[in-house]
């Protein structure tokens, strides 16, 4: 035994941090793990969790309107944020609590407190020194804010999910994940929406077909989308509310009750002593790492959004086993993360998994793609204009799968059972001979038959 307190400390108890401190304790390591805030981390406190209670929350909207089609006559309803928000906390609390018990019940020693590294086998925890054998940071990231005047007044993802009440007028910055996910939220809950974004098309690097498709459907439920506008300023009025300046002055001033900031989000590396250890950081303040997690410091390791790779929660959770298993394992392991499907909780929903149109293109020189737009069986009767788009990426001379991307009701669900497929390498014919799942829109995915061919540089046939 070694005669350090411990074999592996980890600071932060969000996903990745706690799995790796409950695997290697498994291994038979001796392990501790502290956090600052709650246990849970960003994805169950303020981020994956609350967000998708919200989702469902604002759907209701839609289905309260789409019922009179199917027979239903509602009576007249009422939307209560202070309830919805009492028991998402209710939840939290409880998700949080289950984190803790289980690292207990994993027999990991935890700490309530900040840490700081002082050396490479040291930490402090509200002035105790405690020692490491290895030292794991897991600290995740924090919402990035650009500096213009007035930005004191906006707010982030860590606020929104704790306000008093519902903003009755929000202007969202930004047009990624976090920013489509809460203007479709705010606008189901009644709230009027304008989206600003500097791009030209919201979800850049997503299939542009995607993203053609989620913001068309975004305006039909009436969110105003103000593209290529960045904010100059934002002002406080009199009557409380904001008022907001774009940078193009051809761009219309909006007053809002709430300004949302969704601008990206960056690793937490502050106060962490990191600098002063010598650990190497990229531009953002990301943790670099090698293909195990390790830094350039033997003993220190990072896992998760703080090494500012690939930002998603299943992925720190990979990450997070894969390092204990080579700190504590037979063998070092790497985290395969060689098909990452990931969903954008818009309403309506994206699911994606595997290679972009582009992306495809260009790896791949020749692609055949097969594209699928049509109206929900359930629109039917709803009277709802909303279409999904289904869209396949096939590899022409291996007719290899490249990629599934879906806009429509239940896209990450009907994406993560395709994800698998694509994975094993499956073929569009492996998908031809799956016999369809009838009635349901997942079945498209096994019945596409008009390819269009791409070459790079231009178009083939149809
Ligand atoms: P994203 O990186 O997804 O999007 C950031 C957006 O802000 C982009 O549209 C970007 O524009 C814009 N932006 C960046 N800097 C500025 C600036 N200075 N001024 C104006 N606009 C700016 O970040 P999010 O904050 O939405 O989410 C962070 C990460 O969290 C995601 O990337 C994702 O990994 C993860 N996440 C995952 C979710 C899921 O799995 N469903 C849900 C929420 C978050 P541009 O496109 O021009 O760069």
């Amino acid at each position: 035994m070694n005669s350090y307190d411990y074999q592996l400390f980890v600071i932060g108890g969000g996903s990745g941090g706690v799995r790796a401190a409950r695997i290697a304790s498994s291994l038979g390591a001796r392990t501790a793990i502290a956090e600052s805030h709650r246990y849970g981390g960003t994805c169950v406190i303020r981020g994956c969790v609350p967000k998708k209670l919200l989702v469902y929350a604002a759907h209701f909207a839609e289905d309260f309107a789409d019922a009179n089609g199917f027979g239903w006559s509602v009576p007249p309803v009422e939307f209560s944020w202070p309830k919805l928000i009492a028991a998402k906390d209710g939840e939290i609390s409880r998700l949080s609590g289950l984190y803790e018990d289980n690292l207990v019940g994993s027999n990991v020693s935890i700490l309530h407190g900040s840490a700081r590294l002082v050396d490479p086998h040291t930490v402090v925890v509200d002035g105790q020194r405690i020692t490491a054998e290895h030292i794991l940071i897991a600290t995740g990231g924090t919402p990035f804010m650009p500096t213009i005047p007035g930005i004191g007044h906006a707010i982030t993802s860590n606020e929104i999910f704790d306000l008093p009440e519902l903003p009755r007028r929000v202007l969202v910055v930004g047009g990624g994940y976090i920013a489509v996910e809460f203007a479709g939220i705010l606008n189901g809950m009644g709230a009027k929406v304008t989206l600003g974004y500097r791009g030209d098309q919201v979800l850049r690097g997503f299939d542009v077909d995607i993203r053609a498709h989620l913001q068309a459907e975004m305006i039909k439920k009436g969110i105003s989308v103000l593209l290529r506008q960045n904010v100059a300023k934002i002002e406080k009025l009199p009557d409380g509310s904001l008022r907001v300046d774009f940078a193009d002055s051809a761009a219309p001033t909006i007053k809002v009750d709430a300004v949302l900031y969704a601008t990206g989000r960056l690793p937490n590396t502050q106060g962490l002593g990191l600098e002063a250890l010598g650990v190497a950081m990229d531009s953002s303040g990301g943790v670099k790492v090698d293909a195990f997690g390790k830094t350039n410091i033997d003993s220190v390791h990072a896992v998760g959004d703080v090494t500012n790779r690939i930002t998603l929660t299943p992925v720190a959770i990979r990450e997070g086993a894969a390092l204990a298993q080579t700190l504590f394992g037979l063998a070092p392991v790497t985290a395969d993360l060689t098909t990452v499907p990931s969903a954008v909780f818009s309403q309506p929903p994206v699911g994606t998994v595997g290679l972009t149109e582009e992306r495809a293109l260009s790896q791949y020189g020749e692609i055949d793609v097969y594209t699928s737009r049509f109206k929900n069986m359930r629109h039917s009767l709803s009277g709802r204009d909303e279409r999904t788009l289904m869209k396949l990426i096939v590899d022409s001379a291996s007719q290899r799968v490249l990629g599934a991307h879906m806009v429509g009701t239940d896209a990450p669900e009907i994406i993560q059972g395709l994800a698998i497929a694509i994975r094993m390498g499956a073929t569009k014919a492996d998908f031809d001979a799956t016999v369809a799942l009838h009635p349901s829109a997942a079945e498209e995915f096994v019945t596409m038959r008009d390819k269009v061919v791409k070459r790079q540089g231009g178009l083939i046939c149809t």
